[in-house]
Formats: structure tokens, C-alpha cells, sequence
């Protein structure tokens, strides 16, 4: 396997790159990682069973997306695949450190010029990605209200259903829908679209960087909802973001909306320890609004 992923890193990158040593890296919740290297040159490689392929696809087609913005570091993608029945992922390595405000600083500017990146094609992305686990559909829809309701909340409680999940208030917050959106009217941003605090970091050289995307387009503000949901990050960020792009009313009540999207999304991974959590905000939600 690791001679057949070193082919085609020699293939892309027209070097004469060898394997010569991996060991596995932690921290990944959904794939195996690992850092390979020839000595001299270091890539991190994602290795998960050969269904994981369109996952990594789409996720290299996000990174590549974010890229091409130049507003904001992402890991550069460097091929992708199958071999013996595993699909891997090839990227850039990065050496993380512990970054300093000047680095979180310009993590919350860098993040406001990648939102400023918008779509005439409307809310959506050109193909479904993967969010954790869960397929994350992203047909292209006019407005925000239409597509959050049907391909981000409805989506989830779709899924909940089945898992059997039980949300007492799962109407009365859907009615409350256009009540909770009422007169925002948010134009397409280019998103992360997973932004936790464990797929934001710093490198050495101070550089901020954001990897492991969901991309598509959407409301800027879901993005900036999920850095305060498991963790946030360094008050130096906020303080960026609002001076590049200040938040708009609302934002407080919206975020919690926001965030139930994520927190149905693990009680659809990894189950009922969450459904405490997303009743809780239904409940406020439906008491807010
Ligand atoms: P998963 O898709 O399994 O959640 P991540 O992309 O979040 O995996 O990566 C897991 C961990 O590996 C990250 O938290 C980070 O510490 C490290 N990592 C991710 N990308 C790189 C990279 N390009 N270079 C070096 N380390 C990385």
C-alpha cells in the first residue's frame, strides 16, 4: 500500500519521494492518519475503507476551493485514492504549534475575507460532502431559509427518525422557522463548514490554518456558531472577525439554530448521549423566538 501511495505522490509532484518511514498521528476522529516521510520530505496521509473515497474527494475538491480563495491556509491537497481496498488521502504536512495572539488574530481576519467569497449559483456547493460521517447534501437553492430548513435541520431530524431519536418539539421548532430567520437575509459565504476548535491550529511559523472542511456556501454565521460549540477559540479571533466583518443582529439566537444542526448530527453519529443537548436548545429555541 505505502509503495503504490508513494507512486502517486512521485507522479504529482514530479519528485523522486519515497516512503521510507510512517507512524500514526492522533487526533482523527472518523479516519486513521499518519505521517509518512522519505527522511528529508514529510506528507499526512487519511487512510479509511475504500467507501471513504468520495468522502476524501470531496474533501480535497473543499480544500482546493478554499485555496483558490488566497484569503486563509489550508492543507494543500496532493492526490487521492484506492489501493488494496483502502482509500487514502494525500496532504501537505504541517507542523503545528501553540499559536500566539497575532496568529488567532489574523485566523479571524483571514476567515472574514475567505466569507466575503460568494456564489451566484445561490446556497449550496457542486457536490454532496461529508460532515463527520454523515452525508451532507448541498443542492443549490435560492435562498438560506429554504436551504437550511430542508438540507440542514430537516435533513438531520430525517436521519434522527431513524436512529430513533426522540424530539418532543421537533415541529413546533420547524414552524418556528421562518419566525427564527425572520428578515435575515445572508448572502452566499464560502464556508468551512466544520469549524471546531479541533479543525482550527497555528503553525510554528505562526501561519493560522483551518483542514478537515464540510465546504459549501452559506450563512457566514453558521460557521462562526460552530467555533463557540465544543470549545471556543481565542478571544483574539472574535475580536478580528467582528472588526473585518462585524455580525449582525441576531447572530446570539441564530446560533443556537445553528448549532442544533451539529449537535443532531452526533446524536446521528454516535448517539443518544446527545439528545439531551439538542432537546435543550429546541426547548430555548422554541421559548426564544
Ligand atoms: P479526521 O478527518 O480523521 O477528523 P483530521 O483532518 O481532523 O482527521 O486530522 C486529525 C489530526 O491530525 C488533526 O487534529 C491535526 O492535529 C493533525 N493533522 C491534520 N492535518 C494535518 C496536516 N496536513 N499535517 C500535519 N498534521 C495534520
Amino acid at each position: 500500500m505505502w509503495q503504490e501511495i508513494s507512486a502517486q505522490i512521485r507522479e504529482v509532484t514530479q519528485t523522486d519521494f519515497e516512503i521510507k518511514h510512517h507512524r500514526s498521528v492522533g487526533g482523527g476522529s472518523i479516519n486513521q492518519a499518519y505521517a509518512v516521510s522519505s527522511g528529508d520530505h514529510a506528507y499526512f496521509v487519511k487512510l479509511n475503507a475504500a467507501s471513504g473515497l468520495l468522502m476524501f474527494e470531496a474533501e480535497a475538491r473543499g480544500l482546493v476551493q478554499m485555496a483558490k480563495t488566497r484569503t486563509i491556509k489550508v492543507p494543500q491537497p496532493i492526490c487521492w485514492g484506492i489501493t488494496e481496498s483502502t482509500a487514502y488521502l494525500v496532504l501537505e504536512w504541517l507542523d503545528f504549534g501553540y499559536g500566539n495572539h497575532a496568529a488567532w488574530e489574523m485566523m479571524g481576519h483571514n476567515l472574514a475575507a475567505m466569507h466575503r467569497v460568494t456564489s451566484d449559483r445561490g446556497f449550496g456547493w457542486d457536490i454532496e460532502n461529508i460532515i463527520g460521517s454523515t452525508p451532507q447534501p448541498n443542492p443549490w437553492t435560492e435562498d438560506w431559509f429554504t436551504f437550511f430548513r430542508d438540507h440542514r435541520l430537516g435533513h438531520q431530524f430525517r436521519l434522527a427518525r431513524v436512529r430513533g431519536g426522540h424530539f418532543p418539539q421537533e415541529n413546533e421548532l420547524m414552524d418556528a422557522l421562518p419566525k427564527l430567520l425572520a428578515g435575515h437575509d445572508p448572502q452566499p459565504s464560502l464556508l468551512h463548514g466544520d469549524l471546531w476548535s479541533g479543525n482550527a491550529a497555528v503553525t510554528q511559523l505562526q501561519e493560522p490554518v483551518i483542514l478537515d472542511p464540510a465546504t459549501y456556501f452559506g450563512d457566514r454565521e453558521t460557521d462562526l456558531a460552530m467555533t463557540e460549540l465544543f470549545g471556543s477559540f481565542p478571544k483574539e479571533f472574535y475580536r478580528a472577525y467582528n472588526a473585518a466583518w462585524p455580525l449582525s443582529n441576531g447572530y446570539t439566537l441564530r446560533k443556537t439554530l445553528y448549532n442544533l444542526y451539529h449537535v443532531l448530527n452526533h446524536f446521528n453519529q454516535f448517539g443518544s448521549g446527545y439528545e439531551g443537548q439538542a432537546n435543550r436548545m429546541i426547548t430555548q429555541l422554541v421559548r426564544d423566538c
